[in-house]
């Protein structure tokens, strides 16, 4: 299973605790949808994480593993970035370690891959923020170029954020007291503010995260044959489903009567998965 944090970003392998190795957040699980869409930890990764070990020249291995980090970084910005716990200080933090990780294993030099910052140019400008409500949210440009500027929070009209409070002069990068400061200086001072949905902002969006996090739970779960489980704590040893049932002796009788003495291999068998309808 692969995680991603929250907080800072880290995507990897969960193992035993779920806990961002990075920074101590509790990792959310990166469902298939988006591991397919982002093209981030499906076999394809693999087999290129593989692949940059066994590259010859420093530049292949550079090309490489930036590509590699872009895809990460995609997925971060337009999936992660806007949920309110996210703090660019962190997420900083863990990209430097995980490029130096990726350099290590490929036994890369890290003065040749720090050298040149790769300026995506969908991101161009979108940081926004609301003057309504005082979100500040990445807006990215979709493939024809459009931008949904309304605020994911309030609906209000969302404004371009002003380059002084840029992050190193990148338009989609801003620090937590950058933030703060634009509040104070361009949110509270606007007519259109409004201090209840202020206030609300970053509990309603949690809440309104964890719902659906619940739902998509829920979706994956049913998909899996798991939402209802059993008491016995039995899985399908075929299809790993949780929803099992106890074969009766009623339900025995009824189908040696029905389909007769040839499936009698299926009285040996104590449980019955609903999902991949085996016995076993
Ligand atoms: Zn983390
Ligand atoms: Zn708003
Ligand atoms: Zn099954």
């Amino acid at each position: 299973m692969v995680g991603y944090c929250k907080k800072c970003g880290f995507i990897g392998g969960v193992v035993f605790n779920k806990k961002c190795k990075n920074c101590g957040t509790k990792l959310n699980l990166l469902s298939e949808e988006m591991k397919q869409k982002y093209r981030i930890f499906n076999d394809e990764w693999s087999a290129l994480v593989f692949e940059i070990r066994k590259l010859n020249t420093d530049q292949e291995k550079s090309k490489r593993i930036e590509e590699l980090l872009s895809r990460k970084d995609n997925f971060i910005k337009n999936e992660v970035a806007n949920n309110p716990l996210f703090s660019i200080e962190e997420y900083e933090n863990q990209v430097k370690k995980d490029k130096q990780n990726l350099c290590d294993v490929s036994q890369y030099q890290e003065n040749k891959v720090n050298g040149q910052q790769v300026e995506n140019s969908i991101y161009a400008h979108a940081l926004h923020y609301c003057k309504k409500c005082g979100r500040v949210v990445l807006i990215v440009a979709d493939k024809t170029g459009y931008k949904d500027d309304t605020c994911d929070y309030c609906k209000s009209k969302v404004y371009p954020v002003p380059e002084k409070y840029w992050l190193d002069g990148s338009a989609s990068l801003i620090t937590n007291e950058q933030k703060e400061l634009l509040r104070e200086e361009l949110v509270k001072t606007s007519p259109e503010f409004d201090q209840y949905l202020f206030d609300h902002r970053d509990g309603d969006l949690h809440k309104r995260w964890n719902e659906q996090e619940a739902k998509f739970a829920l979706v994956k779960a049913i998909s899996e044959g798991r939402d209802k489980g059993n008491k016995f704590g039995i899985e399908c040893p075929y299809c790993h489903a949780t929803n099992i049932r106890k074969i009766t002796a009623t339900s025995k009788a009824m189908h040696t009567a029905l389909v007769g003495i040839f499936s009698m291999g299926r009285n040996s068998k104590q449980w019955h998965c609903d999902h991949c309808n085996s016995d076993f």
